[in-house]
């Protein structure tokens, strides 16, 4: 059987800080597209792979958020589509379109498969790696699972227009509620109210005193705080809160690149209002994917909720659209594309 190319982006660095383009390389590797004898994996062709935060923590030397590390010259990690194009595992068969876990190379051997077989192609398939996929899953079940969300809440989003902050504000809109989001820059924020529904939105990096600007779109209080950022922001938040309010605590962008993370003075406000303020991971609600699926696809279909995508072209890319994230560089859900089939 011959081999073939496989081209990979490889962690070059462990990174401390902020990421660089040159803390990953590109790598002309080979593969030969079979199987080893007697496997339970499979072999994918990866289509589309997916640009996420939480990819920075891998790079880590160590791994104290426990959610792994890379080694070095190895590829990077994380969701992506893929093809089937070989399986020794009775889940799976050749030609199936899966998304999960997958390396930042053209093909990969998965020795322990657990992918979502994806069903429905009548929308796009790189949909899997934001809407239809884990932000999409992480809005769906951080609004209502976490933050028990009812309706006509006041919301408040932070990195409203990324992969999951987009869906959080139409979602919180389908729910009836009065919802504001704060993005990085003015065409973003365009974005919020243009394109997303938002009901305002504001430029959290112009805003020089953000308690003051939460007062002006909040003068009554905020009852669900979708908490993307973390720092300054959560910091402002806490004495806006409303009594009972919850803080889905889905991710704290600022803080992952501080090798000192800053605290946050205003927790007190956690106990006065009886604010609930909780952690969640995504992956221990994939039970409620088909539920999920069942709600918003026909909403995607009926165009009532819409996706922006920024879409980088080719693995060579990949190391600028990653590192993008922590610069705000990307506008609405950052995908990579290695093969459109
Ligand atoms: P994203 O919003 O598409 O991209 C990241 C955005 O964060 C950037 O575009 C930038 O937007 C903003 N940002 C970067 N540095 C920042 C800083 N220092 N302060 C404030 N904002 C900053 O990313 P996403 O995939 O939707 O993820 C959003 C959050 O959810 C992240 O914290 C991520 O870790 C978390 N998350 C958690 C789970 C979970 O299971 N808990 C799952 C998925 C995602 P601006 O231009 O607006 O600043």
């Amino acid at each position: 059987m011959a081999q073939v190319r496989n081209k990979q982006v490889v962690l070059s660095n462990y990174v401390s800080g902020f990421p660089k383009e040159s803390d990953m390389e590109i790598v002309d590797s080979t593969i030969t597209l079979k199987l080893p004898e007697g496997s339970n994996g499979v072999l994918l062709k990866n289509l589309y792979l997916s640009c996420d935060p939480y990819m920075r923590t891998l790079m880590n030397e160590d791994s104290t958020l426990g959610l792994g590390r890379l080694t070095l010259g190895s590829p990077m990690m994380g969701y992506g589509v893929a093809r089937v194009v070989e399986s020794g595992n009775p889940d799976y068969k050749k030609g199936d379109l899966v998304w999960g876990i997958t390396k930042w190379e053209e093909y990969s051997l998965v020795s322990a498969p657990q992918f979502f077989k994806i069903q429905h192609t009548d929308v796009p398939l790189s949909y899997y790696t934001g809407i239809l996929g884990m932000p999409g899953m992480t809005a769906y079940t951080g609004f209502f699972e976490v933050g028990s969300a009812k309706k006509g809440e006041n919301v408040f989003v932070s990195a409203a227009s990324g992969a999951v902050g987009q869906l959080v504000g139409q979602f919180a809109k389908l729910n009836g509620c009065y919802v504001v989001g704060s993005a990085g820059s003015k065409e973003k924020v365009e974005l919020l109210k243009e394109k997303f529904g938002y009901d305002e939105g504001f430029n959290y990096k112009e805003e020089p005193d953000l308690d003051a600007a939460l007062k002006r779109y909040f003068p009554e209080g905020i009852d669900i705080y979708f908490e993307n950022v973390g720092g300054k922001t959560l910091d402002a938040v806490l004495p806006n809160m409303k009594l009972h309010g919850r803080i889905p605590v889905c991710g704290m962008i600022s803080q992952y690149n501080l090798t000192q993370h800053e605290g946050v003075a205003n927790l007190a406000n956690l106990i006065f209002k009886r604010v609930r303020m909780e952690g969640f991971v995504v992956s221990d609600f994939y039970h409620l994917y088909p539920k999920f699926l069942e709600f918003v696809l026909p909403h995607i279909r009926e165009g009532k909720v819409v996706y922006v995508e920024d879409i980088a072209e080719g693995l060579e890319n990949g190391p600028a659209a990653l590192v993008g994230l922590f610069s705000g560089r990307n506008v609405g859900k950052q995908v990579l594309v290695v093969a459109r089939d």
